[in-house]
Order: structure tokens, then C-alpha cells, then sequence
């Protein structure tokens, strides 16, 4: 141990990051002797990874000695023949969360505005305060959806980048494509239009935006995706966006060397190679999503329209209260203070419990006395 531990860091730190808020991770499933508990806090998919891509990171895990490729080519010109794209349109990251840093790296300078909608993913406040850019956070609406008309309004000359997160985290409503076409046809052309579309394969609606196309059209959109969510490799964090191929080369020249490891290329490859059966989970994810909702609303629930993985109980004070009803069953759940509680979709046995939570938690509430 050394003798200077206790005294103050002398170390001069950016101004910028004494307003950066910490990011506030789902925590893990608590601990009841005789209960089997649940992680219902971090929307990841309950699904351990396939015995095939299972195979393919132990494979690569025999070659962690060596640096992974800089340039990501494999797993690059896999993704374009995913998408159907040009390899020189995609561009990836550490999770979909380090290709953000990306964007906003490769367009932001301190001053500058990112204008995204609120309450949406608590990563974007943080990694737009990182770059020293000023975050302008537009109230969802009443529905708890993107305020698209107030969103517009909120563009600036100083704005560099709009997010868009569709489905949103944590409320669940995904922006239909009419809106999304009509709002980015009225954003100034150098402006860049992120749709974060982390949970699109959960996504059941039709009229939900189509961003491929959109991307075609407007070269200033960036779709922005994960292998976190559907495909379930959160753990590995790898994520890419498709893009102008000028952007895309932004994105390259602005990430961090080495960042997408080489296990994490060998399993995201091999993901897509095995997107059926991967497909196959969604759709039980998908399935489950709509029994759990269809339960909710029998019970009396009335909550916002999901089309994610995840529900959102918008219940103001009565957050902490139902959050901890969730943690004395077993289930650990998201709660965002005062504003409501987010419960991912996890497997059937975990869905029934909380539906259980969610039926005494009303009943209770409707007989408090009894
Ligand atoms: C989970 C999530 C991501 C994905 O993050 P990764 O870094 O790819 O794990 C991105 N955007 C939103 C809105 C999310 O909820």
C-alpha cells in the first residue's frame, strides 16, 4: 500500500466532467435463500449464447495472445451482406454505446448540441457531456413517446447530432416511419440523425420506422445497432451503425484502436451466421412480451405502448414502493427515482412471477386497509 493514498488528487481534470452524471447500471439478482431469482434490470436476453456461438468464443478465446483485426474486415463485410449495404457503409464499436461516442467524437466540439428526447437512454446525457457538448433534453409526450414537432423545434445552429431511440428506453413506444420521414426531412442537411435501434428485433408493429431505406434517402442519418439485446452477447459489447461511408470513416478514424475485441468479432460474426435460430428466441421474447402485456391490461395496468423487450410502469412516487414489492419476490427490476420502474422481458418463470408482484401490488393498492 502506499503512503499517499489518502491525499487529494492533485491531478488537473476537465471542467466538463464535474457535470457528467454516473451511469447507473441494473443491478444484480438478489440473494433469498430457497428462491431462485431474477435479473429483470438490464433488458438483456435471458437466453444463455448458442451452443454454436458458444463453440466459436471458445475458439477464439485460443487466440487472445494475438491483437484482433484494427480494421474489423470480417466482421464488417458480415454485417453489410446482413444489412445489404456496402462494407464501406458500416463501422463498428465496443457496443452500440461505444459507436455513439463514436458519433458524437466525429461531430461535436465543446459548445456544441445534442438534442435527444427524455427520459430515453441514460447513456446519452453522459457521453454528450464527455465530448464537453451540451446535452438538450426534449420532454417525451404525455404517451411517453418522442415529441417529434418539439424535438424539431429544439434544433439550433449549434446542433451536430439528434438522437432518436426507437423502440425508447425505458418507456417502450417505437416512432412510426411517416413521423421519422417527416422529421428528418425538416433537420438541416449537416446534422446528423442517429435512430438507435438497440431492440429493433423485438419490434412487432409494422408501421414502426424502416430506417435502411430513410438511410438511403437522407445520407445524414445513421442507423445505430447492437449484438447486445436480440442476439445476446451484451457481455462481449459489439455494436455497429450503418452510415454514409464518409461517416462511416469518421466513425473508424474516431473509435479506439483495437476496441472491438477478438472474441467478441468471432462471436458476432458467427451470430449472424445463425440468425434463424437466434430469430427463433426473439420471437419467444416477442411472445412472452405480448402475454405479459395482455395480463397488465386485463389486471387493470395501463401502461405505455412496448414494442422492446422491457415494460415501463410510470408511477411517479409510488416508484420505490412497487420497485422493492418486485425485490421481495425475487425479481430485481429498473427503477428511474420518482418517474417509474422499467421490468425487462426475461424467461416465462420470471415473467409469471412478476405478473404475480404486479396483481398483489394492485390489489393492495386498491384495498390498502385490508
Ligand atoms: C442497451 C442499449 C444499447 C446497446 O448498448 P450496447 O453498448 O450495444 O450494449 C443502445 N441503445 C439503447 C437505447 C439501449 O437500451
Amino acid at each position: 500500500m502506499g503512503p499517499m493514498t489518502d491525499t487529494p488528487c492533485p491531478i488537473r481534470l476537465r471542467p466538463a466532467l464535474a457535470g457528467v452524471p454516473a451511469y447507473v447500471a441494473g443491478r444484480p439478482a438478489p440473494v433469498i435463500p430457497g428462491l431462485e431469482t431474477f435479473k429483470l434490470s438490464s433488458n438483456e436476453n435471458p437466453f444463455p449464447p448458442l451452443p454454436s456461438v458458444l463453440g466459436i468464443i471458445a475458439e477464439a478465446a485460443g487466440r487472445v495472445n494475438r491483437y484482433p483485426d484494427m480494421n474489423n474486415v470480417e466482421l464488417i463485410e458480415a454485417i453489410a451482406r446482413f444489412v445489404g449495404v456496402r462494407p464501406t457503409q458500416v463501422a463498428v464499436g465496443p457496443g452500440s454505446v461505444g459507436v455513439l461516442a463514436q458519433i458524437i467524437t466525429a461531430t461535436c466540439d465543446p459548445g456544441d448540441e445534442v438534442v435527444f428526447a427524455w427520459r430515453s437512454f441514460e447513456a446519452y446525457p453522459i457521453l454528450t457531456q464527455l465530448a464537453g457538448a451540451d446535452p438538450v433534453m426534449v420532454p417525451l409526450t404525455a404517451n411517453l413517446e418522442h415529441d417529434l414537432p418539439a424535438m424539431a423545434a429544439a434544433i439550433t445552429p449549434r446542433t451536430r447530432v439528434v438522437l432518436l431511440c426507437t423502440p425508447n428506453n425505458p418507456t417502450g413506444p417505437a416512432l412510426r416511419h411517416a413521423d421519422v420521414e417527416a422529421f428528418v426531412a425538416g433537420v438541416p442537411s449537416d446534422v446528423a440523425v442517429v435512430i438507435d435501434e438497440a431492440y429493433l428485433e423485438f419490434v412487432s408493429d409494422p408501421a414502426v420506422v424502416d430506417s435502411l431505406p430513410l438511410q438511403r434517402r437522407f445520407p445524414n442519418v445513421i442507423v445505430l445497432r447492437t449484438f447486445s439485446k436480440a442476439y445476446g452477447l451484451a457481455g462481449l459489447r459489439v455494436g455497429y451503425a450503418v452510415a454514409h461511408p464518409t461517416m462511416a470513416e469518421a466513425l473508424a478514424k474516431t473509435a479506439l484502436p483495437f476496441g472491438v475485441n477478438i472474441v467478441a468479432q468471432a462471436a458476432a460474426v458467427g451470430s449472424l451466421g445463425v440468425a434463424d435460430e437466434l430469430d427463433e428466441r426473439v420471437r419467444i421474447i416477442v411472445s412472452e412480451r405480448k402475454r405479459v402485456v395482455a395480463a397488465l391490461t386485463r389486471l387493470g395496468w395501463t401502461l405505455p405502448a412496448t414494442q422492446a423487450n422491457f415494460v415501463y410502469f410510470p408511477l411517479g412516487v409510488e416508484s420505490a414502493a412497487f420497485a422493492a414489492a418486485c425485490e421481495a419476490s425475487g425479481l430485481v427490476v429498473r427503477r428511474y427515482g420518482d418517474d417509474g420502474v422499467r421490468i425487462t422481458i426475461g424467461e416465462p418463470a420470471a415473467n409469471d412471477r412478476f405478473l404475480t408482484v404486479a396483481e398483489a401490488y394492485l390489489s393492495a393498492r386498491r384495498s390498502p386497509h385490508r
